[in-house]
């Protein structure tokens, strides 16, 4: 076994007696207050830990915005509102989620392939930024916003011409449902300057789950070089450049802690430059996972031990209907596993090889395999960790028919 990697090391959680703690009570207490299990627990102090060390990290003057589809738990959502400078949405009950925080329609955009006229019309009427996917959906919301009467806020979404390399997922580069492709953008800004909407600036986003620096950073270089370029044909001032983000986080063996010293150096010369180009600009970078993933955990309990050929399956309450990313059916090529631990037993006691598995009728309901834990039980309590970020409301909850997790702030 300890000729494997392991995982990044769990410093985002205290352990006390070998015990898991969240929210600054062991895992076990928790489930107690919890009332039943499997749950998802996301950690309120984590998360705003997260914000200040990033903005810490980030030059000062750039923005930060949380994609509220990473986790939008309304009560999440309410925490990060006030910690970050506006909500990214990707639908219309997003959306709503995003209004119920408080957030100005000011500092919240709408981005997302396939917005339909009512969600064109919830946009347009809540006055917040629409980041346009392509020349259809803005033809759409400006005769939607001839009948409301409001001049739609429109941002182009563009299809970069590059790509993020090494990204867990590739938004740009080659055809893309996503943005408009940088080549047509011109266009496309022409034909906003002819109409009565109120042009906000581009959104240039070009990849997710990114581990290294220098990807980031010559991400970063061609995404200001493309917007200067487009710059030339805008209708009026850039009011907003949104960057993407793409900053990782590690969740398999081997990955390490993404470093941001020098990609916030690269920024902060860029974000200089950017300002004598294109004056007064906000700049933004929008963040799901990098905010939120590591301050949630996924706890489930094991319902049944077992052996089979020489192998111990701990056979849990929770699985892929719950959390289908920790089970390696969300994007990933080759499955891997999650970090997972027993609660009670994170680092010391009797350990043992064993896979952890969920109760559907499938195999690929895995939680982990072949891994080394803390000898566990009937009973007992599994955490899944890095588990704040696409677990929940991105798992199928009703494959089966078991009972949907409950999620907790704490
Ligand atoms: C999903 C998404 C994000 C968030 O991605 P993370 O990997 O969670 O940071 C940001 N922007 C857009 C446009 C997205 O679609």
């Amino acid at each position: 076994m300890s000729e494997k990697p392991s995982h990044a090391p769990l410093i985002q959680f205290p352990v006390v007696d070998d015990e898991l703690h969240v929210g600054g009570v062991s895992v076990r207490q928790l489930a107690a207050q919890v009332g039943r299990t499997p749950f998802f627990a996301y950690d309120r102090e984590a998360m705003a830990r997260r914000v200040r060390d990033l903005r810490e990290t980030l030059p000062d003057g750039v923005s930060v915005h949380y994609a509220i589809k990473a986790n939008p738990m309304p009560a999440v959502v309410d925490h990060m509102a006030p910690l970050v400078d506006g909500l990214d949405v990707a639908s219309l009950g997003e959306l709503r989620i995003a209004l119920d925080s408080g957030t100005a329609a000011a500092e919240i955009s709408f981005a997302g392939p396939g917005k339909g006229d009512v969600e064109l019309r919830g946009a347009v009427a809540a006055g917040i930024t629409l980041n346009l996917e392509s020349a259809g959906e803005f033809r759409r919301a400006v005769a939607i916003g001839e009948t409301l009467g409001i001049a739609p806020r429109v941002a182009v979404r563009v299809n970069p011409d590059f790509e993020l390399k090494s990204s867990g997922m590739k938004m740009s580069g080659g055809p893309k449902p996503f943005g408009v492709d940088a080549e047509q953008v011109p266009e496309l800004l022409r034909e906003i300057g002819a109409s009565g909407a109120h042009f906000r600036g581009l959104h240039i986003f070009s990849g997710s789950q990114n581990l290294r620096p220098e990807s980031l950073i010559e991400a970063q270089d061609a995404t200001f070089e493309l917007a200067y370029r487009l710059a030339d044909d805008a209708p009026g001032p850039i009011e907003m450049l949104n960057i993407g983000g793409g900053f990782g986080i590690p969740y398999f063996p081997g990955e390490q802690r993404l470093d941001l010293g020098s990609v916030s150096e690269n920024l902060g010369v860029r974000l200089d430059q950017c300002r004598a180009r294109l004056g007064d600009v906000e700049v933004v970078v929008e963040l799901g996972r990098y905010l939120v993933a590591e301050a949630g955990v996924y706890v489930c309990e094991v319902v049944d031990r077992k052996e089979s050929r020489g192998l111990t399956y701990l056979v849990t309450n929770g699985g892929l209907h719950h959390h289908l990313a920790a089970s390696g059916n969300f994007g990933q090529v080759i499955r891997k596993n999650y970090p997972v631990v027993t609660a009670h037993r994170v680092q010391g006691g009797p350990r043992e090889t064993v896979s952890v598995v969920g109760p559907l009728c499938t195999p690929l309901d895995i939680l982990g395999d072949r891994m080394e834990l803390g000898a566990a039980d009937v009973g007992d309590l599994i955490v899944v960790l890095q588990s704040g970020a696409y677990g929940f409301t991105a798992s199928p909850h009703l494959f089966l028919g078991h009972p949907a997790p409950l999620q907790v702030l704490v």
